[in-house]
Formats: structure tokens, sequence, C-alpha cells
């Protein structure tokens, strides 16, 4: 995504307003794979001030992702409102200033936008708030079905309840 701004340059404080839509693939991040199901939009407005440009809007996509708790896929909307500054400066000035860089009449929106989505987009998430995730025991999605496994590690557990308080009966008794 690259923004013409020979215009702006020449109207300070005039802020302008552009949409941006991308086909992106999909993004390795930490062993994650982020897989977008819709292009990423970004809505963008930007102003110069006479040294620099500030650079805000609302980033948008949609994710494919597999639920943490029984890894059936779902999609997931995110969004993230951004506010940045690109100078004109050499890329390590800018990195120092905590700023992108630009240089001519043109600003790279692709680090910024990588970055906005690395550190923004969600990694982990259930396909529903209440999943039921996948039996320790047997594997079966908890979901669609009920298998028998559960029933008989309530059970297990109540045994061993019943156990315990009667030890703690046995030690009063001592
Ligand atoms: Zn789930
Ligand atoms: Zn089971």
């Amino acid at each position: 995504m690259e923004l013409n701004v020979a215009a702006e340059l020449k109207l300070a404080g005039k802020p302008a307003k552009r949409h941006f839509e991308e086909e992106l693939g999909p993004i390795d991040f930490g062993g994650h794979e982020l897989r977008f199901i819709m292009p990423v939009c970004v809505d963008i407005t930007y102003v110069f001030d006479g040294e620099g440009f500030s650079v805000s809007g609302v980033l948008s996509s949609r994710l494919r992702m597999n639920c943490t708790k029984c890894n059936e896929e779902f999609d997931q909307d995110f969004s993230v409102d951004f506010s940045e500054r690109f100078i004109k400066a050499s890329e390590e000035e800018a990195d120092e200033l905590e700023c992108y860089p630009f240089s001519g009449e043109m600003l790279d929106l692709d680090r910024m936008v990588l970055d906005l989505i690395i550190l923004n987009a969600p990694l982990y998430g259930l396909c529903k708030p209440d999943c039921k995730g996948l039996c320790p025991i047997c594997g079966c999605d908890l979901n669609t079905m009920q298998c028998s496994c559960s029933s008989s590690v309530k059970n297990a557990n109540f045994a061993s309840l019943e156990e315990l308080a009667q030890l703690l009966n046995d030690e009063e008794e001592v």
C-alpha cells in the first residue's frame, strides 16, 4: 500500500483521507499462521505538519482461526485503531524515534500495516464463548456429542472425595 502525498506536502495542516483494500496471503507469526479470508481494509486520515505525517485510522479484516479448545475452524473479525507518524528520515533515524520513514512523495504503508497486524491480530480464540472443547480421554468433540468418559471421570472424582472424607474422619477418631 502506497500513499502519494505530493499534494499534501504542499498543504501542511490540511488532512486527507484514503481507503485501501488489499488481499494478503497467510502470515507466519511465532508458529501461528494468520489466514485472512477478507481483504485487509485500511481507512487512513493523514496530515502533513511541515516535518512529518500524522497517520491515523482503522485497519480491519477477518481471520480464519482454529478454536483453542476444540480445534474447529471459525472466523473472527478484528479491527485496530492506530495513530502513527512518518518522518522524512533514514530507517535508523525513524526507528529511534519510533516513527516510520518516508522519502520523496510516497508513504510506503506496508511495514506499518504488517506491524499493526502482527501486534494486534488475535492468535487464540474460541469458536463460541461456551465451547466445551474435546474430551481429554477419548478426544471427541463435546460440543457435538456426549461420550461416557466424562461421567466416569465425575464418578471417579466423587469416589476420591468420599475416600478423602473417610480418611479425615478416621484421623479425627484417632
Ligand atoms: Zn471450540
Ligand atoms: Zn470421552
